[in-house]
């Protein structure tokens, strides 16, 4: 199994560090090297791969400076190649690649970047969404359409819902907010709320969350089955 720990960077981003049965070490779209670097120091780790969701700044930014310190694999999308320096090995959904003794797969999920990636690893259940999905909210649309977006979920939500999900940010008590908005009488919405309030008073991570999770709160994913959310139908149509 892979253990994953999140390393908080820059100002709300989470980067991850995985580590396999095998000792293979990994780290997730560091942001920020300093955080990452003295906490695989304070370890005594040292990176084989990074793993990149997509090219933004707030993702890829603290590789050179961890390349600097240990040279190491750059795994990212392949459709993202020319905006991520000197990946190694270029990902995409026919790709079938191994860490800490697994295969790991990708989801092509565009909408938030046309070539934003998804990393899963299907027998720890762990999928590393980037900024396509948050915790009860989901990624803006910079460079993909809505419709796009919408299949991206497609593909997410067809996995298992005990499937943990990392997303890129800690953006979940304002999304907490507008899905109570958007559905006020979601008992289960309701008492996420209340317990992702608490978590974040005392500054607790809501990261990881699973599908079912999100399948239950996320207003986004519950979009497709609700008839009387005509705000996010109207999203959809446009796409
Ligand atoms: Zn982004
Ligand atoms: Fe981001």
């Amino acid at each position: 199994m892979i253990t994953v720990t999140l390393i908080p960077v820059l100002n709300d981003n989470y980067a991850y560090l995985l580590q396999g049965d095998n000792g293979e070490v990994g780290v997730v779209d560091p942001g920020e090297a300093g955080p990452v670097i003295d906490y695989l120091k304070s370890k005594d780790l040292k990176p084989d791969i990074i793993f990149v969701t997509h090219h933004h700044g707030d993702h890829i930014g603290g590789i050179p400076e961890m390349q600097e310190w240990h040279r190491c694999k750059v795994a990212g999308p392949s459709k993202e190649m020319g905006r991520i320096d000197s990946m190694d090995i270029l990902l995409d959904e026919f790709s079938a690649e191994t860490f800490g003794d697994e295969t790991y797969d990708v989801l092509e999920t565009p909408g938030h970047t046309k070539g934003h990636i998804c990393i899963h690893f299907p027998e720890s259940k762990l999928l590393f969404v980037g900024d396509t999905l948050f915790v009860m909210g989901c990624g803006r649309l910079f460079e993909g359409t809505a419709e796009q977006m919408w299949e991206s979920f497609d593909k997410i939500t067809a996995l298992p819902d005990d499937t943990k999900i990392y997303c890129g940010h800690e953006y979940t008590l304002s999304n907490a907010e507008f899905c109570l908005k958007v559905e006020p009488e979601n008992e289960k919405i309701k008492a996420r709320y209340d317990e992702v309030k608490g978590l974040r008073a005392q500054h607790k991570p809501t990261v990881p969350t699973s599908l079912r999770e999100e399948k239950d709160t996320n207003v986004f994913l519950r979009a497709k089955n609700a008839e009387q959310f005509g705000e996010f139908r109207l999203i959809k149509d446009r796409g």
